[in-house]
């Protein structure tokens, strides 16, 4: 079997697991970081990130993670493409087995594997997922130049990713499910004054229409009066927030009701010694790019003291 000792584990990249690995290496632990499905995470498939601190003039998610992922080599970390599929966190030290056939045996573990998009749970949805159903704005609005769009969602996202197609798309339908928008002031301003974005109130998608050629048509419905709406459109964007990565850990690693991973008292410890979570996965408060560093931060320290501790 391919076994390898490793004191700090980290499983998962973006701004959480790249600034552990940061700590962690300039505090001599020799972590590996092992990137997963998405390296870099969510911040790859977002737009201009323009509230991180030290960026006045913005920058791409995705530069953002390639610097970050640069400056934790930089320091030591030694970052793995690959996918962590079991953890045994009963025993110790605690084994994580990836897709790659490695085994590693760990002195420490950090979670910092995010969140992921939501899906409506239609099966048109899924149906014609990748022919004009999408999860990423930023990641396939170029596909819909000149044609007529609709977002789903009311928070932050939606509001960001009706925004980004405004400048792609001839027309942009919100549809939101309430009578009002969960977005911040500053992104609902945006929106409202936007003469390219249609907000439908109170409507939601019950059937996305479609044919061999991919979206067609959103069929809607009034969620006051019942009442059905059809909306002509070539894209379907869904912006409905996100759940955390932690299935992985279920019944050994205490979550909320929503799979949250639970942090003692501000730390980022988890219910197991030696085991910390980070970013998402264990935050459904803020999910910040700089908040999520900044846990990151906090598990590499955790897990130091935690290492002492034993020696
Ligand atoms: P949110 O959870 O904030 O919003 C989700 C939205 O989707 C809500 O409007 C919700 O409606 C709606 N929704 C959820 N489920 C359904 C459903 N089944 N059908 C229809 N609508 C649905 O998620 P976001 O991803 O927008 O934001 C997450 C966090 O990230 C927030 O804290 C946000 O502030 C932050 N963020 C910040 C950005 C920035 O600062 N630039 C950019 C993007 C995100 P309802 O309101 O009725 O619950």
């Amino acid at each position: 079997m391919n076994k390898e000792k490793v004191k700090c584990l980290i499983i998962g990249s973006g701004p959480a697991g790249y600034t552990a690995a940061i700590y962690a290496s300039r505090s001599n632990l020799n972590p590996i970081l092992l990137e997963g499905m998405q390296p870099g995470g969510q911040l790859t498939i977002t737009t201009e990130i323009e509230n991180y601190p030290g960026y006045p003039d913005g920058i791409t998610g995705t530069e953002m993670m390639q610097d970050l992922r640069r400056q934790s080599e930089r320091v030591g970390a030694d970052i793995r493409t690959d996918i962590v599929n079991k953890v045994s966190l009963k025993e110790y030290p605690f084994i994580a087995e990836t897709d790659s056939g490695k085994v590693y045996e760990a002195e420490s573990i950090i979670i910092s594997t995010g969140a992921s998009a939501k899906w409506l749970g239609l099966e048109s949805e899924t149906k014609y997922r990748g022919m004009g159903v999408s999860a990423c704005a930023t990641c396939d609005g170029f596909f819909y130049k000149n044609q007529e769009v609709a977002v789903v969602g009311g928070g932050d996202t939606a509001c960001e990713e009706a925004t980004f197609l405004s400048n792609i798309c001839s027309k942009v339908y919100l549809i939101v499910r309430r009578d009002e928008l969960r977005a911040s002031q500053i992104m609902r301003d945006r929106v409202m004054k936007n003469p390219k974005i249609e907000v439908l109130w109170n409507h939601k998608p019950i059937e996305v229409l479609g044919d061999k050629q991919g979206v067609n048509g959103v069929m809607l419905e009034n969620t006051k009066t019942g009442d059905l709406k059809q909306i002509t459109v070539t894209g379907f964007f869904l912006a409905i927030g996100h759940h955390p990565n932690s299935d992985m850990f279920k019944g050994v690693i205490d979550t909320d009701a929503n799979g949250y991973i639970i942090t003692k008292n501000g730390t980022t410890h988890t219910n197991i010694p030696g085991v910390f979570a980070a970013g998402d996965v264990q935050d459904s408060n803020y999910r910040q790019a700089i908040t999520a560093a900044g846990s990151g931060c906090k598990a590499a320290m955790d897990a130091e003291r935690f290492l002492i501790s034993r020696d």
